[in-house]
């Protein structure tokens, strides 16, 4: 799978393209549609897809506009429904697969940011969205978030990952699984720090 990715908004957020095969996708466009556009119109190709990893703005701003340019379907996990201001083409479940050309993007369900949180994972690429960054996973105090599912999704995905992926997350540098132990056992540290805090807090 051939990936790009274009740096978008204030927050700078990863919105990527997924080629294989003549399809493609468009993964988290968060902003600047027009940026956007300007390097599918490079490619050539019509994009198949808008998946996006979770609801909040900084991901998904420039679904609509990119939609009317290129009528592509919008996908999004099922548990985001409530979270959403714009009607979506297709709901997504756990372990469904969406097929760009030869190749396809399985559904991880991942929640913890949020409660519909999605990772795509490839055969060599898996796409984080804001669910772990190279330096850690995101954050659970935001609406539909919890420390519990986020612990839990860590524990999933440290199962499905395998050495020499790339990981392709939703803030910051892409990155190969090789760190992510080193980033899961900072995770771990930081949930038992987080934990410590609020018992003291009792
Ligand atoms: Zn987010
Ligand atoms: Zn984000």
């Amino acid at each position: 799978m051939e990936v790009k990715r274009i740096i978008v908004g204030p927050l700078e957020t990863n919105c990527y393209l997924s080629i294989s095969d003549n399809e493609m996708i468009v993964i988290d466009p968060g902003d600047e549609p027009e940026k956007i556009l300007t390097e599918i119109k490079k490619i050539k190709i019509k994009p198949k897809y808008i998946i996006l990893t979770h609801y909040h703005f900084d991901h998904t701003l420039a679904v609509l506009e990119l939609k009317k340019k290129t009528e592509a379907k919008i996908l999004i996990h099922e548990k985001e429904k409530d979270f959403l201001n714009f009607s979506v083409d297709l709901y997504l479940k756990d372990k469904q697969k969406i097929k760009i050309g030869n190749e396809s993007l399985k559904v991880i369900h991942s929640p913890g940011h949020t409660k519909g949180s999605i990772c795509l994972l490839g055969k060599k690429e898996i796409f984080t969205g804001d669910t772990i960054f190279e330096n850690g996973y995101g954050r659970t105090d935001l609406l539909g978030g919890s420390e519990k599912e986020m612990r839990e999704s860590l524990k999933k995905l440290s199962k499905i990952l395998k050495p020499s992926m790339v990981i392709y997350p939703g803030h910051g540098n892409i990155f190969q699984y090789r760190k992510i132990c080193l980033s899961y056992q900072k995770s771990k540290q930081l949930l038992i720090n987080f934990k410590k805090r609020l018992s003291a807090k009792k």
